[in-house]
């Protein structure tokens, strides 16, 4: 009994808050030599600065066109990003769903977007010889699910059902990593409403909480009416990054607030079509697209709801997509510098990263200190629980791990420097989203973190 006991001590010990998140132990194939210079566009090729980053910093490693292994790191990233995203969606009312990706050829032929896709659509048959696509999209997966249900009432809706899945898309030009991917990850919603009214007040609220979602990132966007596509539909707007990368061109109202996708206007004469004020054009990354669609899908799948006096009604849908791995590399092309990547606060894979003494060195004789420190942090600072790295290559120099820490964009580093051998000690914290650097004892790192 007693050694069960003190096996029982020991294991709470060792797998309890003293085990640290060492960062010898990430699998990160860093990438430094990889060639800076941008290319044109082969599936090998570097195509824009967030893709080198990405691949240089061990972020990303390419698998064959259009389709890359997202890595740890990244992960973390995107799975910060989709609880951003959650949060949002669901305080509006959203649910979340799962729908499959095989979607059998009959429902895009009712629909008559079988053909309509073309070579965009990965195809593919069953051994029973039928059809099916891996889904770029998935409004009329989620208007047959509805369909079925058959007697939906009308106090059964605004009924707004999302979800966070891989898309597959055959693109023409697959590049720019994972901006424009043949296989990415996308949050889409669709929604059910018993009018046009209901269904507009519901667009106004998505677009609200898109806006708050690319609010809380601190990345700056332009809403812009768009075309609506393929998907078709009543009326569309787009979220876009400018960025000289970008592939849409966007133009914007000197005079007024006016601010389209080219793609969106009719008129080829380029005055505003609202003031007649002067158009200015600029590029744009797409990271979000909303569709108000009205009957266009319910209608042909028979998606209805029994109104007051128990007569069948066409619902009035909506939909709406955020490019959720595009937003994760478009956030990294517009933040950070050529050599450092930069990351909105909230979608940083770590918060903070330690870099302890060099091995060998004067501050060695402090190395507790680090291990100490960490430990005190996360003990103190609840929400730093698993967001806090110990750069362990103690082989290395300081200024090396240093270099690596700010290539990789933790919002904060802290180094054991010369000063960890004063009385109290001193570690120096670079806040790397303001550039500054600071002196502060474990107590004013604690304060600062906390
Ligand atoms: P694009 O004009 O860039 O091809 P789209 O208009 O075809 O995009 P939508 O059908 O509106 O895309 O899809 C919703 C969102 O999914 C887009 O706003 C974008 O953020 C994202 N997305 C679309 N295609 C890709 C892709 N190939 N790789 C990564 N994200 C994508
Ligand atoms: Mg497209
Ligand atoms: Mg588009
Ligand atoms: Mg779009």
């Amino acid at each position: 009994l007693f050694c069960n006991i003190l096996h029982l001590h020991r294991s709470y010990y060792h797998h309890g808050r003293s085990k640290r998140i060492l960062l010898s132990r990430l699998f990160q194939p860093m990438n430094l030599r990889e060639d800076r210079t941008i290319g044109v566009g082969r599936s090998s090729d570097i195509t824009c600065k967030s893709q080198r980053l990405m691949l240089q910093a061990g972020l990303i490693q390419p698998a064959n066109t259009g389709c890359f292994h997202y890595l740890p790191y990244t992960v973390r990233a995107m799975e910060k990003l989709v609880r951003v995203i959650d949060k949002e969606m669901q305080s509006i009312g959203g649910q979340k769903v799962n729908m499959p990706s095989l979607t059998s050829a009959s429902l895009w032929k009712t629909s008559e977007r079988w053909d309509l896709l073309g070579k965009e659509l990965f195809r593919l048959k069953d051994r029973h010889d039928m059809e099916y696509c891996l889904s770029p999209t998935h409004e009329e997966a989620v208007t047959e699910l509805i369909a079925m249900q058959g007697n939906l009432s009308y106090r059964q809706l605004p009924l707004m059902l999302y979800q966070v899945t891989r898309k597959f898309r055959d693109e023409p030009k697959p590049r720019f990593g994972l901006l424009r991917g043949r296989e990415f990850y996308m949050k889409d919603m669709y929604t059910f409403d018993v009018s046009e009214g209901a269904a507009m007040e519901t667009y106004n609220l998505v677009s609200q909480a898109y806006s708050c979602i690319f609010g809380q990132l601190g990345l700056q966007f332009v809403k812009v009416q768009a075309d609506t596509g393929s998907i078709g539909g009543k009326m569309s707007h787009e979220f876009q990054l400018p960025a000289d990368i970008g592939e849409d061109r966007l133009l914007m109202c000197s005079d007024c607030h006016f601010a389209a996708n080219v793609e969106a206007m009719t008129d080829t004469e380029t005055n505003c079509p609202q003031c007649h004020g002067k158009l200015k054009e600029s590029k744009g990354i797409e990271v979000g697209h909303t569709f108000y669609l009205g009957t266009k899908y319910s209608y042909i799948l028979g998606a209805s709801y029994s109104n007051t006096e128990n007569k069948p009604v066409v619902t009035e849908m909506g939909c709406f997509g955020l490019g959720v791995t595009r937003i994760l590399a478009a956030a990294i092309e517009v933040l950070s510098t050529e050599d450092e990547i930069r990351w909105p606060s909230l979608l940083a894979p770590y918060q903070v990263c330690i870099i302890p003494p060099k091995k060998g060195s004067k501050e060695e004789l402090s190395l507790g200190l680090s291990e100490t420190l960490y430990d005190t942090l996360i003990d103190a600072v609840p929400q730093l629980h698993g967001e806090v790295l110990l750069d362990d290559r103690s082989h290395l120099t300081i200024g090396k791990r240093l270099k690596d820490a700010s290539r990789l964009g933790y919002p904060y580093v802290v180094i054991a420097g010369k000063r960890v051998l004063e009385n109290p000690p001193v570690f120096e914290v670079r806040c790397q989203n303001n550039g500054k650097t600071v002196f502060l004892t474990q107590e004013g790192v604690l304060d600062l973190l906390r």
